[in-house]
Parts: C-alpha cells; structure tokens; sequence
C-alpha cells in the first residue's frame, strides 16, 4: 500500500537517479529511510566505477549500514526509482529489509515480478514488503530520455566516425 510519505522519498530517489544522469550513468537512484528520516542515499554509477555491482540500491544499503552500524538494516524502508534486479534484491533480503518501495518496473531484469519475484520467495523472504508503481512515470521517462539520447548521441558519433573515413 502506497502512503502520503512514498511520493516524498521517491522524489528524494528521483533526485538521486538524476545525479547518475550527470555522470552520464543509466539514471537510477535510491535512498534508505529510518524512523522517517533519511540515512542514505546512492546512485547508480557502474560504469564509471568499473564496478557491474555499484548499483543505486547497493550503494545506498552500504552507506546506511555504515550510518546504522548494523549489517542487518530492520524497520528500514529502501526506495529505489526502478524495480530492482535479482543482485540488489538478494542485498535488501539479506539486510532484511521492512519494506522496498520502487517506481518503474524493470521488464528485463526486474525481481519484483517483471522477471522474477524473490520476495514472493517464502524460502527466502520473511521481513520485506514491496510496494511497486510510485511515481513509475517519472522514473520510467527519465531512463527513457537518457536512452534516447544516449541513442541519438552514438549516431552522432558515428556519421563523424563516417565521416572523418572518407574525407
Ligand atoms: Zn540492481
């Protein structure tokens, strides 16, 4: 169930997705709220960190394990503008998450159920609840725009490429 506070956290996530858009990083943020603060934040940055795991969703559980001093983060609530993929979902499982509330769903890696489900996983999953679709058009048009540019810009790049071979 989405509250009142979903949309203001998820705007402080959207805020952290556009800080990847900058760096020129597929624009995903997250933020980790306890007691209703905020502890932490992350961005996606795997590219230039060459890191395939510097996830917005991992780094921001890292640096509120850090603030919390607690490798297990209960009563802590991670929104993240997209679904988040297996890797990140078995992190916040791990942490033991209460709850994960995201924006656009993921139809090709999503493991909130685009994809997969790991939390509907009862083997695995005892502590956290999912609430999917917070500001999903935002968050989706914002990766959307980055791609099409992203797009637009490779084209770009290769007619000079053409270009500077014949001439
Ligand atoms: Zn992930």
């Amino acid at each position: 169930m989405q509250n009142d506070l979903d949309i203001q956290f998820m705007q402080e996530a959207f805020a952290s997705a556009k800080k990847a858009q900058k760096l020129d990083e597929v624009p995903v943020g997250a933020v980790v709220v306890y007691e209703g603060q905020i502890v932490a934040t992350g961005h996606n940055q795997p590219i230039k960190n060459h890191d395939p795991t510097a996830h917005a969703e991992i780094a921001a559980l890292r640096a509120a394990a850090q603030v919390l001093g607690n490798y297990r983060l209960p009563g802590c609530t991670l929104y993240v503008t997209l679904e988040p993929c297996a890797m990140c979902a078995g992190a916040m499982l791990h942490a033991r998450l209460a709850r994960v509330v995201y924006g656009a769903t993921d139809p090709k890696t999503g493991a909130c159920g685009s994809v997969i489900n790991l939390f509907a996983e009862e083997k695995l999953n005892h502590h956290t609840a999912i609430t999917g679709g917070v500001m999903a058009d935002e968050c989706g048009q914002l990766l959307r725009d980055f791609f099409i540019h992203r797009r637009a810009q490779a084209i770009h790049e290769s007619l000079i490429t053409d270009y500077s071979q014949k001439h």
